[in-house]
């Protein structure tokens, strides 16, 4: 069985872990950094990016992250999560893990539209997916080899560079877990592919 962890260090975790196992996998909250080392997926979720970089320094996860991603495995950021994976943040002299080849711009919905929800157009869904955006962050650039999945309003919402993912909404928060088994299979893909 796929192991999906999701960093437990602060934010919406319980969501995501529901979330997994409605796909059918299993879902690991990843609290110490040996638990890393199990788990072939790795979600950072929403919450308060300065916050969760704080404790990823103060439980000493940073390097280990990275390695993570070395290895070739699968890393979706949700919201606070997407801005701990980019590349650029807007306003910011560096990035958290710098991963995942966007700019993004945090809290940028502006003030009477902290919190709303969206019905989306998501490249591969035939369907809507409803989006709910928290204080989102959104991708102001996409580089290269990024593929554009979401677009809300002429912004870049979710996006994929092979084993990256991420989005400014939150999914975990919805019963819709089409976006959650993306990554899945994402993760399915990468563990095929080391496998062989
Ligand atoms: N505004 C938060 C940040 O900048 C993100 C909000 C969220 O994850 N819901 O980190």
């Amino acid at each position: 069985m796929l192991k999906i962890g999701v960093l437990g260090l602060q934010g919406a975790v319980r969501e995501h872990v529901e979330s997994i196992k409605a796909c059918g996998a299993e879902a690991v909250v990843i609290k110490k950094k040996e638990e890393l080392e199990q788990v072939d997926g790795l979600i950072l979720p929403g919450g308060e990016s300065t916050t969760m970089r704080k404790l990823i320094d103060q439980y000493g996860f940073m390097a280990l992250l990275k390695k993570f991603a070395k290895q070739g495995k699968p890393m979706f950021g949700t919201c606070a999560g997407l801005i701990l994976l980019a590349k650029e943040i807007v306003g910011y002299k560096e990035p958290h893990l710098g991963l995942l080849n966007v700019k993004v711009e945090r809290n940028s919905f502006g003030r009477q539209r902290d919190s709303f929800e969206a019905a989306l157009n998501i490249k591969g869904m035939d369907q809507p997916f409803t989006g709910v955006f928290i204080r989102a962050p959104h991708i102001v650039e996409a580089g290269e080899g990024v593929e554009v999945l979401c677009e809300h309003n002429g912004r870049i919402v979710a996006a994929r560079e092979g084993q990256f993912l991420g989005c400014s909404f939150h999914p975990e928060l919805t019963d819709d877990h089409r976006f959650m088994q993306l990554f899945i299979d994402m993760v399915k893909e990468a563990k095929k592919e080391k496998i062989v």
